[in-house]
């Protein structure tokens, strides 16, 4: 028995909350400029549904990107009891001062482009995870098992979680949902391990669907959203290895898959700077699962 309420504070940063019978959660925390709404819907939310018990207990990280994680440090200025879950890779990563970083600086950029380019001061050590989840591990919510999957393959770190035997929060190894409904690939790390954690997440025949960076997926949506995964991530390996294999560079592929893929709705949700070191990085791992080398020369750079 739980109840899911969408508590997202702004574009790009989804949050989620879960409310079991004793207890209650967060899948993600969005953005750092989202923080106040985030906060002010979750504390609405408690009210209603949660009165004897107004707190939040656990944050639950798909993985440690900026857009999933940017508003932990004020969700645990306002619920410091709040435990984080997450991958022991994580823990680690946030451990990295680099790391912490580039949360600041995309968190701050992510601020003047959606909001007023304020971002309240916060401290670098709440950017932490407590309790590691390895594959398989559960919290109960009351009622409610929350059971952490490894799904590597959009980062090493990402985790997929599955509620009461019932709904399941896809990491963004398996892949997102636009705004308009289509199903995009965003595998960053390794190709081979996003088809397994696509193929992992579609035998536990889960009823519901959260996909990220959209939300509940109606059940027509659900019914086909494993395969559509499976393709959009089938379609970008293929069209990667196809012009490698007619003699392309890097650079060449690059400047191919922004023509194929880099459209309109990829703009809006994706700034170019971001799509271009993810969209290189996928470039390296499918050639380097496939054993293919490709000219590295820097000729044909988009100029961009
Ligand atoms: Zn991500």
């Amino acid at each position: 028995m739980y109840r899911l309420i969408n508590v997202t504070g702004g574009v790009g940063g989804d949050c989620h909350l879960l409310i079991g019978k004793a207890k209650t959660a967060i899948v993600d925390t969005g953005m750092a400029y989202c923080a106040a709404t985030v906060i002010d819907n979750i504390q609405k939310a408690l009210a209603e549904y949660m009165p004897d018990h107004p707190q939040l207990d656990y944050v639950f990280l798909t993985h440690s990107h900026y857009d999933h994680l940017g508003a932990l440090p004020y969700i645990l200025e306002a619920w410091p009891e709040a435990k984080v879950c997450a991958a022991a890779h994580a823990q680690k990563v946030l451990r990295r001062p680099n790391a912490l970083k580039t949360i600041r600086r995309l968190s701050e950029g992510a601020c003047i482009v959606f909001s007023d380019g304020h971002l309240p001061p916060y401290d670098d050590h709440a950017m932490h995870v407590d309790i590691c989840m390895k594959d398989q591990d559960i919290i109960d919510l009351g009622d409610c098992p929350v059971m952490a999957l490894e799904t590597p393959g959009h980062t090493q770190c990402s985790l997929t979680f599955y509620v009461d035997h019932d709904l399941i929060f896809g990491s963004e190894s398996t892949g997102y949902t636009s705004k308009c409904g289509r199903v995009n690939t965003t595998y960053v790390n390794s190709y081979k391990q996003a088809v397994a954690s696509i193929e992992k997440c579609r035998a536990l025949g889960a009823a519901k669907i959260v996909s990220p960076h959209y939300g509940l997926l109606s059940d027509e949506e659900a019914a086909v959203y494993w395969q559509k995964c499976l393709e959009a991530t089938e379609h970008h390996k293929n069209f990667i290895l196809e012009k490698a294999r007619s003699g392309c560079s890097e650079e060449e592929i690059l400047e191919a898959c922004f023509h194929e893929f880099y459209d309109e709705i990829c703009k809006f949700e994706q700034p170019y700077r971001a799509w271009k070191a993810n969209t290189l990085a996928a470039i390296r791992t499918v050639l380097e699962e496939f054993g293919i080398t490709a000219d590295k020369s820097q000729t044909a750079s988009p100029h961009r």
